[in-house]
């Protein structure tokens, strides 16, 4: 029997519509650099985004699902293209402005991007690339940069504001199918080429109710969220879209990323809420310490994207600012977990659940798999890869305009969960805990050492700023951990011997102690602020780093 409810397409439009006419006093505040930010409410970011519609279609010829890119800072243009593209029919494509820019080429060129929309001050970037992004037949330049290097560019050149300008306030939205392709990203392919996961009307729509739920981020028109997670690493967690649908007033930092003027937003504007990687917050404690800031209205902090150190976790409760902890991927929208203890228990009781990656909500089914394939128990010790599969979750990547859709072994299995390459351990009570990526396990004599225990206990010690822990090959035991450690700015010289017993004192097994050291002056990152652990293997492998072996 068929249910007798209406079939409304679940679509970024309604999105649109929603937030520009209900929550349309809400407001998108920009940094700027100056001494008042810009600000914009959501009936006029609403309003421009069908300017900006109007103009993709008239000038540019959009009239279907071209793929439009972006390479643009967080700020309310970007919301405008966020909203504008979708909505039309055509599909957004978030560029890494931190990408290599022969990777950053062979994406565009694999998306096969019509156009792109990109800030003034990221020109050097892109000028040099056009001659290898044939697709590209137009360039939409938004916000302050130097325009001189456009002169003489095969592509038409279109200022922003000038083509929006006097255009209709409305459009003829079509009618989509909530399965369409509304926005694309790629991964930052560690290894092989990026692969592009294709997100859904649909998937963005349900995605954001979830994003909104109490259980997760759960903001409502009374916050503000600082959204430092790049609007080019995974959509900024979802948040432009989930804030656009319950009103929540965004604050976008533009290039201002750095520490200093972060902490000057949080004081100024009183943020309640913020996203971002450990690196973010990291840099931001060692600001505040150096020159105290009140960051106390930031009630709740989503932080995840790589593993949150239980030290940073403690060092932010100091400061009045809790930090949630969360997991996902490019290839879960990205929201898979996140770290809200369960009720009734005392602060105490809470920190062992805080310190997991935390819970799957309803719609993300998860999976433990062993190395024969094995479905292995929530006990909380059993540990596999975690398989998850869900509406928001990537059942394959793009395959390129006329090819079949990818779905790599490794990636999917063959009852179509998504293999997210994530090792850990799940509770009876539906927690998660990481303890590696598959390929940074440490294999020791046929056991395995969590890389990211042991970078989590070093991190805990006061002289150190940051530590990663690769394995390296061992003759007698196959692989052994190497423990690379930044020391903070006025620690004392390092002595190897005594972080050894620190790690032991905290309770680190003696055949996991790492026996290879190093100092090393920075932990090499990712385009999107994670340890990049594949660099630390190359240099030890090629002799630069400074090795001492106990
Ligand atoms: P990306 O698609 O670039 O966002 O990378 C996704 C990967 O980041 C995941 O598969 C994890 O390995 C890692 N990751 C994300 N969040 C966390 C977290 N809270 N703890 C540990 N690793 C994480």
């Amino acid at each position: 029997m068929l249910s007798t409810m209406q079939d409304v397409p679940l679509t970024v439009t309604r999105i649109l519509h929603h937030g520009m006419t209900i929550h349309g006093k809400s407001q998108v505040t920009t940094w700027t650099g100056e001494p008042e930010p810009h600000r914009r409410t959501f009936a006029e970011i609403g309003a421009r985004a069908t300017q900006l519609a109007n103009a993709l279609r008239d000038e540019l010829g959009v009239d279907g699902d071209q793929r439009i890119a972006t390479l643009m800072w967080n700020n309310a243009e970007h919301v405008e293209a966020y909203l504008a593209i979708p909505s039309m029919g055509a599909v957004l494509h978030t560029l890494n402005l931190r990408l290599p820019p022969e990777q950053l080429a062979w994406i565009v060129n694999h998306a096969d991007d019509k156009a792109v929309i990109v800030n003034g001050s990221l020109l050097p970037l892109l000028v040099p690339l056009l001659p290898h992004l044939p697709s590209i037949e137009h360039i939409v330049v938004a916000g302050p940069g130097d325009r001189s290097a456009l002169a003489g560019v095969t592509p038409r050149v279109h200022e922003y504001e000038e083509l929006i300008a006097g255009r209709p306030t409305t459009f003829d939205w079509p009618e989509l199918d909530e399965r369409q392709a509304a926005a694309m990203c790629y991964t930052s392919g560690t290894t092989g080429d990026p692969k592009g996961v294709v997100y859904s009307h649909r998937s963005i729509y349900l995605h954001s109710m979830q994003v909104n739920m109490t259980e997760s981020m759960g903001l409502t028109d009374k916050d503000t969220t600082l959204v430092v997670v790049p609007q080019f690493h995974v959509n900024a967690w979802g948040l432009p879209h989930a804030t656009f649908m319950s009103g929540v007033n965004m604050l976008m930092p533009d290039r201002f990323l750095q520490p200093a003027p972060l902490a000057d937003m949080i004081e100024r504007e009183r943020p309640t809420h913020a996203a971002a990687v450990p690196t973010i917050w990291q840099g931001l404690l060692a600001e505040v310490t150096a020159n105290p800031r009140d960051l106390t209205s930031m009630a709740n902090v989503t932080i995840g994207g790589a593993a949150c150190p239980p030290s940073l976790m403690e060092a932010y409760d100091k400061l009045g600012v809790r930090l949630c902890h969360a997991w996902g991927m490019t290839e879960t929208s990205p929201l898979g977990t996140m770290a809200h203890p369960p009720a009734g228990l005392s602060d105490e009781e809470q920190w062992p659940y805080r310190v997991t990656q935390g819970r799957f909500p309803a719609g993300v089914e998860a999976r433990l798999v062993g190395p024969g394939g094995e479905h292995l128990p929530w006990d909380g010790e059993s540990a596999g890869e975690l398989e998850v599969r869900g509406p928001w979750i990537a059942a394959a990547y793009y395959g390129g305009s006329d090819g079949d859709h990818l779905r790599p072994e490794d990636k999917f299995s063959e009852d179509g969960w998504l293999k997210t390459g994530d090792v850990g351990v799940i509770s009876a009570d539906g927690f998660l805990t990481l303890t590696d990526r598959a390929k940074d396990v440490i294999k020791s004599g046929g056991e395995w050492i969590s890389s990211v225990e042991l970078e989590n206990a070093l991190m805990a010690h006061p002289d150190v700023a940051e530590a990663a822990v690769v394995a390296v090959p061992d003759e007698k035991w196959g692989e052994r951990p190497l423990a690379t450690v930044v020391l903070k700015e006025g620690a004392a010289d390092v002595d190897y011997e005594a972080l050894k017993a620190f790690l032991a004192e905290s309770g680190i097994a003696k055949w996991q102690l790492p026996e290879r050291w190093s100092v090393i002056p920075a932990v090499p990152k990712t385009s999107v602020g994670k340890f990049d652990k594949k660099v630390i293997r190359k240099q030890y492998a090629e002799g630069e780093l400074d090795v001492t072996q106990l």
